[in-house]
């Protein structure tokens, strides 16, 4: 299939695989998403976060096109999703949540139907059927009925279905949620290597170590609302939180420390200091006789975690009290 040479503005600058303006989407009373502007580079991987209801699926659904925005504009390679989807959707490929696989169908037959259905005939569409089920541990079974694969096997067809015809622009939305250690890796390699190739990769995960592997960069949806966007390095620098957390026997006993500090599940203390490793000594001198009650000492570092953790909660709180 012919694709559009790499689009560029006027003025030369690249044009964005995915930029969506001030876009919003309700359903009935609830608000979906509220004025997200979003912007994916070609060959970005752009890992999409969110506590569940977040709103990271309707995001997914309406750059593919199974919704439609109530407000804003979404383009695709430049083009406007509103006044010309198809051509904007020519070249993207969609892994959405719920698997799409025809259960009666063999994998090869799956693929091959999906690869007409993008617009691949004859030998092309049986070589990228061979092509795409090799990363995805697909080639022994690609005989196999569909009814017959486990939860994880069909999640992997579900997947290579979506990369068939190489698109510029690929939404996987979870697509690990359910499948072993092994394929996980695998895929995290192919979605890698395709974003090398210059294809764009919107992927939605409640797996952060998946995104720190993926070197992706991070949106962070809450409640509807873009939170966060950045490089990891970014987010964590801004966001991370460090600690010296503390475990007591019998429960956090009465301090006063010259920290800030939070109780975590199970008589955590996290004493939330700068540089923990080095901070330590201070901390267990600060305890006093209670270090004796002290039975664990881990020192936290700023991670992705504490990043996501620390914006959510942040926002939690603005919520409650705006
Ligand atoms: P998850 O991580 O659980 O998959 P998500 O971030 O993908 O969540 P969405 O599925 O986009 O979240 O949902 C966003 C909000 O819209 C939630 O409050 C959800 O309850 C609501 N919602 C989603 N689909 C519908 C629908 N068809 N009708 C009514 N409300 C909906």
């Amino acid at each position: 299939m012919p694709t559009d040479p790499e689009p560029r503005r006027a003025d030369g600058a690249a044009i964005p695989a995915l930029s969506l303006r001030a876009v919003g989407k309700r359903y009935g009373g609830t608000t979906a998403l509220e004025g997200v502007d979003l912007e994916v580079a070609e060959g970005e991987i752009m890992g999409l976060l969110g506590h569940n209801g977040a709103g990271k699926t309707t995001l997914m659904s309406l750059v593919a096109g199974l919704l439609t925005p109530d407000t804003g504009r979404i383009e695709i390679r430049g083009v406007d999703t509103g006044s010309d989807p198809r051509r904007a959707r020519r070249d993207l490929g969609l892994a959405p949540q719920e698997l799409g696989v025809y259960h009666t169908l063999t994998v090869r037959q799956n693929l091959r139907f999906f690869a007409e259905l993008a617009g691949l005939r004859g030998r092309r569409a049986r070589a990228r059927t061979e092509e795409v089920a090799e990363p995805f541990g697909l080639t022994a079974l690609l005989e196999r009925r569909v009814s017959a694969l486990s939860g994880g096997e069909q999640r992997r067809v579900h997947t290579a279905m979506a990369l068939l015809h190489r698109p510029k622009l690929v939404l996987l939305d979870e697509p690990t949620a359910g499948v072993d250690v092994e394929t996980r890796a695998r895929l995290i390699g192919y979605v890698k290597e395709l974003a090398g190739s210059g294809t764009a990769v919107c992927y939605s995960t409640h797996y952060l170590p998946e995104v720190e592997a993926l070197d992706a960069s991070v949106a962070v949806l809450d409640h509807g609302r873009l939170i966060a966007r950045g490089t990891l390095p970014e987010l964590v620098r801004s966001h991370g939180d460090s600690a010296v957390e503390l475990t007591f026997d019998g429960g956090v006993p009465p301090l006063r420390l010259p920290w800030p500090v939070t109780h975590g599940a199970d008589g955590v203390l996290r004493v939330h200091v700068e540089q923990p490793q080095l901070a330590t000594t201070d901390v267990l001198a600060a305890l006093g006789e209670s270090v004796r009650l002290l039975v664990n000492l881990r020192v936290v570092q700023p991670s992705l975690e504490s990043a996501f953790l620390h914006l959510t909660a942040r926002e939690l709180e603005a919520g409650r009290h705006g």
